[in-house]
């Protein structure tokens, strides 16, 4: 055993619906534009982007149930409910046959983004971090193994505040599939076992408040419920 000077951080983990065992959690990466309703909300042209993609620390995952404190430093929270998929394994340049044997589980993820500071990295051309990679920004579900998961073309995703529904689309309108985007992910970076990747949000992106309920689901996989905290100062 190495010796620090002084204790490490906890390994942070996701829990595994079936089995009181926690998936390790190694690296969180996101897909940023993924569905051609969102990339339009958003002003971009749909058709032309190959999937990008940013990370989120692995600290900053927030899970099922849990009271969102509001974060420090933003007027427009916003939220973006997204398929999330979790890695038994990796590699490096997969092949679309090769990504998906690495797929371990799926999840109901949140993104949650500082849209101000987005808007204002937008326009300085500045990174992203501050507006997507705070604390307790990756809020998600327990994890549901693939052999338990029903996903298909017309499995809905969709997510509510205070009971009204915001966000909506088909896992089908995907731009770029699981399989698609592991592939490509996998050019850019050696995946490993651990990596959660969030594969972007479909449109009715927009604010929440304190005090805000936020409820979603993706059908076959399961739900997540978030409390928003007041604010505190
Ligand atoms: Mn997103």
């Amino acid at each position: 055993m190495a010796s620090y000077v002084f204790d490490p951080s906890a390994q942070p983990s996701v829990a595994v619906e079936g089995t009181d065992a926690r998936f390790p959690v190694r690296r969180i990466y996101c897909v940023g534009r993924n569905y051609a309703s969102h990339a339009v909300e958003m002003g971009s042209d749909p058709e032309r982007e190959p999937p990008f993609f940013f990370c989120k620390p692995a600290d900053a995952l927030l899970e099922d149930g849990a009271t969102l404190a509001f974060p420090q430093a933003t007027d427009n929270l916003h939220h973006e409910v997204e398929l999330v998929v979790a890695l038994r394994s990796g590699g490096k340049g997969l092949s679309l046959q090769q990504a998906k044997a690495t797929v371990f589980a799926y999840a109901v993820g949140i993104d949650l983004t500082r849209r101000d500071l987005q808007a204002e990295a937008k326009e300085t051309r500045r990174p992203w971090d501050a507006a997507k990679a705070f604390d307790q920004s990756a809020a998600i579900s327990a994890l549901v193994p693939t052999e338990d998961v029903g996903l298909s073309k017309d499995s809905e995703i969709t997510l509510a505040v205070n009971g009204e529904q915001r966000q909506y689309a088909q896992i089908g309108d995907l731009i770029w599939s699981v399989e698609e985007t592991i592939c490509a992910l996998s050019k850019l970076f050696e995946l490993k076992a651990g990596d959660l990747i969030y594969t972007g949000t479909p449109a009715g992106v927009g604010r929440l408040v304190p005090g805000d309920r936020v409820t979603c689901s993706v059908a076959g996989v399961g739900t997540l419920e978030l409390q928003i905290a007041e604010k505190s100062s």
